[in-house]
């Protein structure tokens, strides 16, 4: 498999990981943020803000990072053109390159 593509399974999967994880997190930083919020309202508010934003702009980061992968062959994005966005393309959306092929 070409650098490019191990590339994009690395942040594809650092994707799903963060997502599904997120789930976790949101639950840990609501219980914490409550018990925070019962001594004092406004830093218990600022926690859970703080804690959420933590966790989501490295998800929003992968996830950016995977959306805009360049098909190793035309260059191009692999899974969007200016109008047409498909993020479980089996091929370039350009160049029609199999997902995970050898340029
Ligand atoms: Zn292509």
């Amino acid at each position: 498999m070409s650098s490019a593509w191990q590339s994009y399974r690395y942040w594809a999967r650092l994707r799903w990981i963060l997502f599904f994880g997120m789930i976790v997190w949101f639950f840990a930083v609501a219980i914490v943020s409550e018990a925070i919020g019962h001594w004092n309202r406004n830093i218990g508010h600022g926690a859970y803000f703080a804690g959420m934003g933590a966790w989501m702009l490295p998800l929003l980061y992968a996830n950016w990072r995977a959306n805009n992968f360049r098909c190793p062959r035309c260059n191009q994005y692999f899974f969007r053109t200016l109008w047409y966005y498909n993020g479980f393309a089996r091929k370039c959306v350009h160049c029609g390159l199999p997902k995970w092929a050898d340029p």
